[in-house]
Parts: C-alpha cells; structure tokens; sequence
C-alpha cells in the first residue's frame, strides 16, 4: 500500500466497523474515493451550491471559481497546453462519442478510413461503427498477436491518404499495457504523416500513470473520473487547440452560445461551445478535489513500483492454480501491469467472481465491454482483479487463498 493511503478512504473502515470484509479489485471498473473527495461535493452543495457562468451574484460566482479551477488542475495534471483544451464530459464514453458525433461526421466522408485496434473496449468501437455507417466510413484494426498479447506491426500500406482518424486505448482493461515500447509513439507519427488525427482512449492509463498529451502528441484525449479516486458523471475531453475551430459543439442548448435569434445562432469560443446546458457542477468541483489528492499522496513512479508488485505477486500465486490460463503478456504484466484477466478451466468466471463476492472478495467476471477482443481468445468471459493504490499484499494474499477454495469447490462437486 502506497503509505497510509488506505485510511484516507472511509468505505474500508465503515466495512471494517460493520465487521465485513471488503477486499476491492474491481478497480479497473471504479474506484473508492478518499474522504477529500467525498466532502468536496458536500462541502460545494453545503456552501457554494449556484450554477456556474451566467449568475452576477456572489455565490455564482463562487461556484464558478471552483467549476473553473478543475480546468486548469486538469490542464496541469496531463500537461495540456492551454486551459481551453479541456472540455468536461460525463465520462470517457461521451468524450468518444463527442468526436464520433461532431468532428467524424463533419470531416470524414464515404472510403475514408478510422483505425482502431482489436483490443478496444466497446466505448471505443461502438460510437466508430455507427458513425462509420451513416457515412459509408471504413473501420480497420491494428491487429493483435493472441499467442503473445502484443500488437503487430501495421504494414507499409496500413496508414494512407484514407486515414483521417485513429483512435486508440492507451491501456487495455483486459490485457493491461500491451503496447512495445515506442510502437504507440511510432504509431501516432505514422498516422500524424497520413493527416490523421489521433485520439487515446487514457480511460485505464491516467489513473496510473503520469500521461502527458504534448509528449504524445496527440490530438484529443478522454478519461473518465471515476476511475482515479473521483466521482462517477465526469470525464475529460481533451481537444488539442488547433482543432477548436474545426470542431462542432456536440451538444448544443443553453450556455454554449454567443448570440441567438429565431434565425440563427453562433456559438462561444471553447471551451465553452463543448459544454451546453447545465454541467455536471459538483462532480467537476469533485473532480479538481481529485486531483489536489493526487497530487498530495500519489507520486506516479512509487505507484508503479506498488502495483507492479502486487501484480507480480498476483501472477505468481495465481500461476499454481490447476487450469488457470492468465490473458496478458508476462513481461508487460510483470514490468507495468495494475489488473490480471484469466479463466480457469472447468469453473465459469461468473461462479468464481460470485463466490468470491460472497465472501468479500470483489473481482469482476464477464466480457469487459470488450467482447470482439474476448473472441479472438474464444472464450466469453473471464475473471479479472485490478489494483489501485489502497491495496495491500494482504489483500492480494487473501483473494487467492479464497480463490484457491472456490476453485477446489467447484472441482470437487
Ligand atoms: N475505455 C476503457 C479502456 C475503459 O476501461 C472504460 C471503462 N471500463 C471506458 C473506456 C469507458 O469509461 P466510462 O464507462 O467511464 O465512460
């Protein structure tokens, strides 16, 4: 556990106090959330509640102050240029979405091409198709190699003048980090030389590692805030600044325009423009307390060295376990991992993940919303246990020694 950090979250101790056990690791779905977080949202209806940008009193003004703020935390914490490049949504899905809707539909035409990879979740594959369909667009995949969990090479051909968006998950919520190093970076210059924009899918990699989309250089960028200690119904859309001119509001309504008659309307500059209506207020507000308590308690490497470590440990028990078949590569697990999917033979992962559930242990079981990447491996579902700061070698200790009984359970029945 990265130092005291568990104590910091009130669910561990309120089970502890009920007498129930609570060994989470079910994170790579979402987090518990420390007790900063919690009381920022209490403490901005408590306090501060009024809407944001149009009220010229005090309190809204306020209110304002907080909601802008998460902006320019965000704009730190993943090293954007400009404030405006961050635009909030309700999570990494709307973020996909958003550019499906509005900069896909308005750019690309019939026999353009989106690439993706074959180990999206479906957030990141659902929004392409029936955008791809209304325009006649073409989807490709950057396939991966199934015996050893990496991606392969696209040919020389793959990227062309076709290319006009690749959207790609940075880190996958089945298989973990699976990409070589520099083979994304290769990728995103590959795609970049074609006149293609690129968008990463940081829903699974921003929580855990320090992401920096100048470093990337990429073009938009979506996570969500649930998934890294903050409130579920916010996300980040990050919209590189050049683009601003050449990206359509999503949604449009109040808030977002600069003049309206019964004619006409035109729009504010962004960030504005990408949020109409009333946004989500206090889970922003909540979302900038997430990330002060990142800063404060999480120093990026130290939590690789932890969770690397769990997943290590993890890999290493699980690995005894008769017909256990781990889906990730080894290497990349051992080396950079926070989550381990695998399947045991003759026990179906839902009866593993209910069992375990009954007895405190909180995995997940099922397809991951990934199931086109499931069926590359012929199997339909799977367990997986994915780690977050709070966790201990005593919980991973604990789930296989629980793990180890279902699992002879279900062999002796
Ligand atoms: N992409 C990946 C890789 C994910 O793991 C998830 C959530 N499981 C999403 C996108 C979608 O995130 P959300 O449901 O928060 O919008």
């Amino acid at each position: 556990m990265i130092s005291g950090i568990k104590s910091k979250f009130p669910i561990f101790e309120n089970h502890e106090k009920k007498g129930e056990k609570l060994i989470y690791l079910d994170n790579a779905a979402t987090t518990q959330k420390p007790k900063q977080v919690i009381d920022s949202i209490s403490d901005f209806y408590s306090n501060f509640n009024a809407t944001v940008h149009r009220g010229i009193y005090e309190l809204s003004e306020k209110a304002t102050e907080l909601y802008e703020s998460t902006r320019d935390k965000v704009k730190d914490f993943i090293n954007a240029s400009d404030r405006n490049e961050i635009v909030f949504t309700s999570g990494a899905t709307e973020g996909i979405n958003f550019v499906a809707e509005s900069w896909v539909l308005q750019h690309l035409k019939s026999g353009d091409e989106i690439v993706l990879t074959q180990a999206e979740h479906h957030a990141n594959l659902v929004p392409w198709q029936r955008v791809a369909e209304r325009i006649g667009a073409k989807i490709k995949f950057i396939e991966l190699d199934t015996e050893n969990f990496e991606f392969k090479e696209p040919g020389d051909n793959f990227f062309n003048e076709n290319t006009k968006l690749v959207s790609l998950v940075h880190v996958s919520n089945v298989l973990g980090n699976i990409w070589k190093d520099g083979q994304l970076e290769s990728i995103i210059k590959r795609s970049h030389d074609v006149g293609a924009k690129v968008l990463i899918d940081a829903a699974q990699s921003v929580p855990h590692y320090k992401v920096d989309v100048r470093k990337l250089d990429i073009d938009f960028l979506v996570f969500s805030g649930h998934k890294m200690f903050g409130p579920t119904g916010v996300g980040v859309l990050y919209v590189k600044k050049d683009l601003h001119n050449e990206v359509e509001p999503y949604k449009v309504g109040g808030s977002m325009v600069y003049s309206v008659t019964f004619d006409k309307t035109t729009w504010q500059q962004a960030p504005n423009k990408f949020e109409a209506g009333t946004p989500a207020i206090a889970q922003v507000v909540g979302l900038g307390a997430t990330i002060d308590f990142i800063n404060e308690n999480i120093n990026f490497d130290d939590l690789r060295n932890h969770e690397e470590k769990l997943c290590v440990q993890m890999f290493e028990s699980l690995k005894s376990i008769d017909g256990i078949k781990i889906l990730g590569n080894k290497s990349s697990l051992m080396c950079c991992g926070h989550l381990i999917t695998f399947t045991i033979d003759g026990v179906h992962a839902h009866d593993v993940a209910s069992m375990l559930g009954t007895k405190g242990v909180c995995v997940r079981a099922g397809h991951h919303c990934a199931q086109p990447l499931l069926n590359l491996f012929n199997v339909e579902s799977t367990v997986r246990a994915s780690l977050y700061a709070y966790n201990t070698e005593e919980d991973i200790e604990t789930f296989i020694r629980e793990l180890n009984e279902v699992v002879e359970e279900f062999k002796s029945m």
